[in-house]
């Protein structure tokens, strides 16, 4: 019978992880869940209202601190811990285990137990897995660990065999001391860095009459990604039908990438600790108050935040108290810290139940990566700051606060008025309404969905692609596969960017630096969504003797620097060129420039040509589609467009030979377009 009655109330779409319920003695409980670390009975500078202010549901208490001081015998005679520390809600002990192998006091190991000396008096004691359950069940905690020989996570495996093995007897001897105590147990999953110890780990204790697994032996000197796949593959092999619990992670980071390989339960001194030492994790980064940047800061320590904290104080007042190391500098930041976990542990489990997991993960990770946004540290004694260029390109930031790209040969700058992202979306996406397309059912269509992206520039046109495809793969049900094939004869202005990718956010995923690496990427989460780079000169690449390599485009993102900085692409025979690379597909292809010479000469190359949507101070767009029989959901261009051109004094753009000029007049004046719009026959003419 499990004591908690845990049940998981939602299970992410295209994620493991997974909003949970359970009951413990005290209160109900919702996961994921982080649990503040009291050590000695006391969350560090916290008060227990305030931690029940900031949501703390559970709080953990370290068996091994308080077997020697104040010692079981306190506890027996004070009805547990509850009412000794005046916390109503949960209490989890950890088995003791931890600290005997990691902190440094003289101790040898049996198979009784590990033997070791108390540095309150110096007595020799014996930590056994009967003393261990003992001791929590005085404390009357509502979920007891089972003693574990916990080993780092680098240790070789004849040692975490050996951790293993005696883990797993002791794990036995724990479940009988606990006898009919009504408190929940879990065991801990030792196996260090090795996938086969891990999994015997598993199976061995998903045997025998827990109530939850932990995994312990990570966080303590393993690369971060070598943590995620241990978490991930051990996470798998857990119960789905009882807690998961990390012990000892993390930052909140750590614990986003956790909870989406489908734990439930976390722990971390991290809040407090960092709290003691001026760190706040914030909306707008991580920042480190003790910086003299704060010294006159007026505003809230974080704009986003509705703690106690953030509603009263300055950070210039939090920055004073943190330099003259004050108590209530720690407790005010602190506090803050805490419920930035626990807010951030609400709106994982409501995304989770909201089915909108995967889209809060992206952003979250994306955030939870910064320092400090507004104040960014600069290292000292490099001084002045590394230039911020590669090759032809530098780092620019608008003065609204977003950076992009710079060519510095022609001054002109990639996406200067809207951020990025943003421009990449409602210019090309939105408009090429690439959302709907993906859906088999919306056009009919199940082939692969091809995009070409011309000027790959720092990747922000990409990027919203490929967002928009993860997006709508999170969604669930039918989708086509997409492929995107970005062209670029300069790669230097997306490794400048990824070189910066603090400045460019939307760039913190697999696939930029895949297709810088490898020329192509594959995601690993969405079959179905692949990109390649094609390197060199876009003209020769769809040259008729290359262009068979290349699937031909449903969308073209057009984005080339502009016929100031280069024209080669936007000549009569560029446009023939790409006309021809269609090969009969109605393609449509979008590109920012609205200007006459261009839409005129689209036109003489056989495009139809409609108008695109503004953005920013552009009024409008072009769209020019490779149909024969154009799609009605553009507005054509139509006898207004002629007449102005008509009465343009450069009706033939200057890159036009002379003897091509009538013949690209009387190709527009001729072009199917105004004859099927009605209002033009035979207006000008
Ligand atoms: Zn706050």
């Amino acid at each position: 019978m499990n004591r908690l009655n845990f049940r998981v109330e939602a299970q992410a779409a295209g994620s493991r992880a997974r909003a949970g319920l359970f009951q413990t003695l005290h209160n109900e409980v919702r996961t994921p869940l982080f649990m503040p670390v009291g050590t000695q009975a006391t969350v560090k500078a916290q008060l227990p209202q305030s931690l029940e202010d900031s949501g703390s549901q559970i709080l953990l208490a370290n068996t091994y601190h308080l077997l020697l001081r104040p010692g079981p015998e306190v506890f027996r005679r004070m009805g547990g811990i509850h009412g000794f520390m005046s916390w109503k809600r949960s209490v989890l002990t950890d088995s003791g285990g931890f600290q005997i192998f990691s902190l440094p006091h003289s101790r040898s190991m049996t198979e009784a137990g590990a033997v070791f000396q108390s540095y309150t008096d110096g007595r020799t004691m014996l930590l056994s897995p009967e003393v261990s359950i003992e001791t929590q069940k005085a404390i009357g905690s509502d979920i007891m660990m089972a003693l574990d020989q916990c080993v780092p996570s680098t240790a070789d495996e004849s040692v975490a065999r050996a951790a293993l093995d005696i883990t797993h007897r002791w794990a036995v001897r724990s479940l009988a001391a606990r006898g009919d105590s009504p408190a929940a147990m879990f065991a801990i999953i030792q196996g260090a860095l090795f996938r086969e110890l891990r999994r015997e780990g598993v199976l061995r204790l998903r045997e025998m009459a827990f109530d939850g697994l932990a995994i312990g032996g990570l966080a303590v000197g393993e690369a971060k990604a070598q943590r995620e796949d241990v978490c991930e593959f051990t996470a798998d092999l857990m119960p789905a039908d009882q807690p998961r619990y990390l012990m000892g992670v993390g930052t909140p980071l750590d614990i986003l990438e956790a909870v989406h390989r489908g734990v439930d339960m976390f722990d971390c001194i991290i809040p407090t600790q960092v709290a003691q030492r001026g760190g706040v994790f914030t909306s707008r980064g991580y920042l480190q108050l003790r910086r003299g940047v704060y010294k006159f800061a007026q505003d809230k320590l974080d704009p986003a935040c509705d703690c106690p904290t953030c509603a009263r104080y300055s950070r210039a007042y939090l920055h004073h108290l943190t330099k003259t190391k004050e108590t209530l500098g720690w407790q005010l930041l602190g506090k803050h810290n805490l419920h930035f976990y626990h807010r951030l542990m609400r709106e994982i489990r409501e995304s989770i139940v909201a089915g909108r997991f995967l889209e809060l993960y992206r952003e979250k990770r994306e955030l939870l990566h910064e320092d400090d946004l507004d104040n960014p540290v600069l290292i000292q004694g490099r001084k002045p700051v590394k230039p911020r260029c590669l090759g032809d390109y530098e780092v620019r930031v608008a003065p609204e606060g977003f950076a992009s790209i710079r060519q510095i040969s022609s001054g002109e700058i990639m996406h200067s008025r809207t951020p990025p992202l943003e421009e990449a979306r409602l210019l090309y996406v939105d408009q090429s309404r690439l959302a709907e397309r993906l859906l088999p059912a919306e056009c009919g269509s199940e082939e692969t969905l091809v995009i070409w992206d011309v000027g790959l520039g720092a990747a922000a046109n990409a990027m919203a692609a490929i967002r928009c495809y993860e997006a709508q793969a999170a969604a669930g049900g039918p989708l086509r596969a997409m492929h995107l094939v970005s062209f670029e004869n300069d790669l230097d202005s997306l490794r400048l960017a990824l070189t910066y990718n603090r400045d460019f956010l939307y760039l913190r995923h697999g696939g930029p630096a895949g297709v810088i690496e490898k020329g192509r990427w594959q995601s690993k989460e969405f079959p179905g969504l692949s990109w390649e780079l094609i390197e060199g000169d876009f003209l020769k690449s769809i040259s008729e003797d290359r262009l068979h390599a290349i699937p031909a485009p449903e969308i073209i993102f057009y984005d080339p620097f502009s016929r100031n900085a280069d024209d080669r692409l936007w000549t009569l025979d560029a446009f023939r060129l790409l006309l021809a690379a269609c090969r009969g597909r109605s393609a449509e292809l979008f590109t920012y420039s609205a200007s006459t010479a261009v839409r005129a000469t689209l036109l003489a190359a056989g495009f139809y040509v409609a108008k695109g949507r503004g953005i920013a101070d552009r009024a409008e767009t072009t769209v020019a589609l490779a149909a024969s029989a154009p799609d009605a959901r553009h507005e054509l261009l139509g006898i207004e467009w002629l007449e102005k051109w008509n009465r343009s004094g450069a009706k033939v753009p200057a890159w036009v030979q002379p003897n091509e000029q009538s013949a690209f007049e009387a190709t527009i004046a001729g072009h199917p377009q105004f004859r099927l719009n009605p209002a033009s026959l035979g207006s000008v003419f």
